[in-house]
């Protein structure tokens, strides 16, 4: 069995933002030389997610009005992890747009359904962050 690890870096100079990260990890794919296995993409912060949907810029507006409804990042008084920080809209992001993904590997091409494509989503820029690669198979 093969494995592999890589990190991947981001600085993203606005707080929030969608990045489609495919071709990284397809070239991760390759430096891997894995033919049948699983890629896990993972964001190694906790105000970031990584996840896979369609790569329409409709739907990342859609994305960012939700996010809002749901956690505003303004007034940051009002929410308790605020006091040193102004992130606590960020934590609630990520942790409904998730942590991880998993991807099946096929004749070693990511095995994606219609349209799908991985994205890290950043919800408090304006510094580097990780994103991990792990790959394994044969
Ligand atoms: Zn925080």
């Amino acid at each position: 069995m093969k494995s592999f690890r890589k990190e991947l870096w981001f600085n993203v100079p606005t707080r929030r933002a969608f990045i489609n990260i495919t071709p990284q990890v397809e070239k991760c794919l390759r430096e891997s030389g894995v033919h049948e296995g699983l890629a896990l993409v993972n964001a190694m912060h906790i105000t970031a997610s990584v996840f896979i949907n369609d790569d329409e810029s409709g739907l990342h507006n859609d994305y960012e009005v939700w996010l809002e409804k749901l956690a505003p990042h303004e007034p940051v008084s009002q929410y308790r992890h605020n006091g040193y920080e102004d992130n606590a809209d960020a934590h609630l992001k990520r942790q409904v747009m998730g942590r991880e993904v998993v991807v099946a590997i096929t004749n070693g091409q990511l095995d994606f359904g219609t349209w799908e494509q991985i994205f890290y989503g950043e919800f408090d820029g304006g510094r580097k962050k990780r994103v991990l690669v792990k790959i394994i198979g044969a």
